[in-house]
């Protein structure tokens, strides 16, 4: 980890795959994102792009954030290339609270693609985190 880095929740698991404290199968990584591949993959590509800082939510983005919002925007294009979807497609949903069934408070982008998707996502059966 970054010393110098101001947001850190050493109760958070993406702080502590960041600090090196539990280990990622890592896709790429610069001085503001970084991005692994997802440890429950619901697509033959499945990658997380996450902020080196905490920050818990979509929501809890501030105007001081926008380098950030834009960092891990802007990693998409590079994780897309890396694994392969960048000419096929790839979705990128940011989950934000109990609704969108997010379970990690740390924001994070999943860049999902290898397979036809389906639109909107809710028009299929209804599952919650972690079912078949
Ligand atoms: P969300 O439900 O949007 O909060 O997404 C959290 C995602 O993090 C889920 O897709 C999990 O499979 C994934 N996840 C949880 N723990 C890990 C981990 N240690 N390494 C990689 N992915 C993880
Ligand atoms: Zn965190």
């Amino acid at each position: 980890m970054d010393i110098t880095m101001t947001r850190y929740d050493p109760d958070c698991i993406f702080c502590k795959i960041v600090a090196g404290h539990i280990p990622a199968n890592l896709i790429y990584k610069n001085d503001h994102v970084a991005a692994f591949h997802d440890i429950n993959p619901v697509a033959p590509v499945h990658a997380l792009i996450i902020p080196l800082e905490h920050i818990r939510s979509l929501s809890d983005l501030k105007d001081g954030d926008s380098e950030i919002a834009a960092r891990i925007l802007l990693a998409a294009r590079v994780v897309a290339e890396k694994t392969g979807v960048l000419e096929s497609g790839y979705r990128v949903v940011f989950n934000n609270g109990e609704d969108a069934l997010q379970s990690v408070g740390h924001i994070h982008a999943h860049l999902i693609g290898g397979k036809t998707m389906g639109w909107p996502p809710f028009a299929g059966r209804e599952v919650a985190h972690g079912e078949e």
